[in-house]
């Protein structure tokens, strides 16, 4: 396994410099706490317990795996004694609210924390993250009893939570869940079905472990509009809030699986359960947005965190390794051969993955930004942080996974052969990531969430709230240094619009366009949109340059992947742009029968 070294600079440049993170913070009630210095102390605290106490469990937590028993299911060695420490330092309340028990520190630091936490181990990592999820569905919708009840362990970390969407016959069309919730006289709910695919549904690292429900009432009306939310707890708690008796959940079995093998998948058997309501009957799916949009946020960084794990990897083995000479003359004369990475072919895999870790970094923070103001700001500035959340979200989950993926596969080819043999890790590193363009809504479902719901569904107002904010930027800096990246992205900002607009036009005359048009329209965006985060950071560069600055290689080092990305990624747009426009027909013409030939 690749050893993981935090990229802390590169981690302030984006909180501190690109984002003005404490300048943002001062002027958000309630986060004010959040210094430069506080910020950066958070992340060197972080980055020691990812880099000594994770990262060393990542390859045997996946050799080991999970192990099932009918009496609960077991972590790999080490993963729970690394859950304990996780908890007695503290860190499952840092971006939690204080009325909730938590720190108060801003959503900024989880995502940063779980980026960390993910590309240290990312099974390991997918424990706490499902809390998180649940935590915020219970203060966005439960009663003030549930929040009495159920927060507080949830937050220190003594109890963990989980998200059970998922049957055997439905993971993206909900509609279809069979999972029955019937009335009981006390109130509560008797809750009975088999959920599968659940993540961290069984495990030994916390007491108690509460799952949050979807589940339909005996009378529901059929589809997404009959689906009602449930917490249904594996030890059942009292008023005291307390762990009373077990109740009637179990783990039936946990799946074998290509990667993120020490994440336990678990079925999950309820057996008239007892579950409670959160929020109305048959609204349970709008309030289950509250976790699946945290949860998604967490897995675009899994995209970000293969990636940078694989870069670092193929990186150290680059400079190592020795093959042929540089076609310019030897760069290693007194060796037997050069280190392939004074070889354009393995500079350009490198540079893809530096180029792709380093902007989603960007685009994630911004996003943790967003979400604080969202939350924390008022008027106009909450309501456009919110949009922008909810344009960007699908963006950032589909893109920096299938990126991530592609990223963790050049790094394994960065290694030959030995990238394919099991004791290098980076074969690992390419199986862990693949499970992020599928779970949380796969890249297809994305896309469509993207193209149907945010952007046509908004009459195209989503989108140029964002792609203003573009255009001003390019205004704000036409003509300067920065030109190479401020007047192509400019143009690609432009065109966004015009080939959202000829999607709409052909969706308007036959619905199978956007459906058609919808990953290639995605995958646009996400260049675009990483285009943005380039020129911005390039931006950065050149002003620290220019004065002078410190650190001036940090800063060069910036310029040239920002040049890569714009001439070497960016135009991928091209082809996503005539696979979009070529229209529907290309596909749904061929009778299904012709599959066959
Ligand atoms: C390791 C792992 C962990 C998981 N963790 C959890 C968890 O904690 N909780 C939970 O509830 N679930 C979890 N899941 C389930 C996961 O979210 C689902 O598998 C996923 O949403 C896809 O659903 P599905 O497998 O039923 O595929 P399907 O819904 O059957 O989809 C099959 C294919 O059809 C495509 N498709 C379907 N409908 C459309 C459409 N209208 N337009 C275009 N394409 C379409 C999909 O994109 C996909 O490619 C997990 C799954 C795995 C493998």
């Amino acid at each position: 396994m690749p050893e993981y070294t935090v990229p802390q600079r590169d981690i302030r440049f984006v909180m501190n410099e690109l984002l003005d993170s404490e300048g943002l913070y001062q002027t958000l009630p309630g986060c004010e706490e959040a210094t430069e210095e506080l910020l950066n102390t958070i992340v060197a605290e972080a980055s020691k317990f990812c880099e000594e106490v994770l990262a060393p469990l990542n390859r045997s937590g996946d050799e080991e795996g999970c192990h099932w028993t009918a009496e609960g299911v077991t972590t790999p060695a080490g993963f729970k004694e690394a859950y304990q420490q996780y908890v007695d330092n503290g860190w499952p309340a840092l971006s939690v609210g204080t009325e909730s028990g938590g720190q108060g520190m801003p959503n900024l630091l989880g995502v940063v924390l779980n980026e960390l936490t993910g590309t240290a181990n990312w099974s390991w990592g997918m424990y706490p993250g499902l809390s998180l999820g649940a935590i915020k569905t219970i203060e966005t919708h439960g009663t003030a009893e549930q929040k009495e009840r159920y927060l507080g362990k949830l937050v220190t970390g003594e109890w963990t939570g989980t998200m059970c969407l998922t049957e055997s016959q439905c993971g993206t069309d909900l509609g279809l869940l069979r999972t029955k919730a019937e009335p009981h006289s006390d109130g509560s709910y008797r809750i009975t079905g088999t959920k599968i695919f659940i993540s961290a549904g069984e495990h030994d690292m916390a007491d108690n472990i509460v799952h949050i429900v979807l589940a339909r009432l005996p009378d529901a009306p059929e589809g997404t509009q009959g689906i009602s939310l449930f917490i249904v707890p594996k030890f059942l708690v009292t008023e005291d809030g307390s762990m009373g008796e077990r109740n009637s959940v179990h783990c039936g079995a946990i799946e074998k699986k290509m990667g993120i093998k020490a994440s336990a998948t678990c079925v999950m058997n309820f057996e008239e359960a007892t579950g409670y309501l959160i929020g109305a009957e048959n609204k349970g799916l709008a309030s289950m947005f509250t976790f699946m949009n945290t949860a998604r946020l967490g897995t675009a960084t899994q995209g970000l965190a293969h990636g940078e794990l694989s870069y670092q990897g193929a990186l150290k083995y680059a400079r190592e390794r020795l093959a042929m000479r540089s076609v310019t003359g030897p760069k290693n004369p007194d060796g037997p051969a050069d280190p392939i990475i004074v070889h354009p072919d393995v500079r350009r895999m490198l540079l893809t993955q530096k180029a792709f870790a380093e902007g989603s970094r960007a685009f994630l923070y911004y996003l943790g930004q967003r979400s604080d103001i969202a939350e924390f700001g008022e008027g106009e500035a909450a309501q456009e942080a919110d949009d922008l959340m909810a344009l960007l979200t699908p963006i950032a989950k589909a893109f920096i996974t299938e990126t991530g993926f592609e990223s963790a596969n050049l790094g394994m080819q960065v290694y030959g052969g030995h990238g394919f043999i099991r004791e290098w890790g980076m074969e690992q590193i390419v199986r862990d990531a693949r499970i992020a363009m599928l779970y949380e809504g796969t890249t297809g479902i994305q896309a469509m969430d993207l193209i149907g719901r945010k952007v046509l569904g908004s009459g195209g107002k989503l989108l140029m709230g964002f792609t203003k904010i573009i255009h001003q930027f390019c205004k704000d800096h036409a003509g300067g240094d920065a030109g190479e990246f401020v007047e192509p992205l400019a143009q690609y900002n432009k065109e966004w619009g015009e080939l959202t607009m000829k999607i709409g036009e052909a969706a308007m005359a036959n619905p199978d366009e956007a459906g058609a048009a919808a990953v290639d329209f995605l995958m646009y965006s996400g260049y675009v949109t990483l285009a943005y985060f380039w020129a911005r950071m390039a931006v950065v560069a050149l002003e620290q340059l220019e004065q002078g600055a410190g650190d001036r290689e940090f800063y060069q080092a910036k310029l040239f992947t920002a040049r890569f990305y714009f001439q070497r990624l960016l135009p991928r747009t091209l082809v996503h742009k005539e696979a979009m426009l070529s229209g529907a027909a290309n596909l749904m013409d061929m009778d299904e029968a012709l599959f066959d030939f």
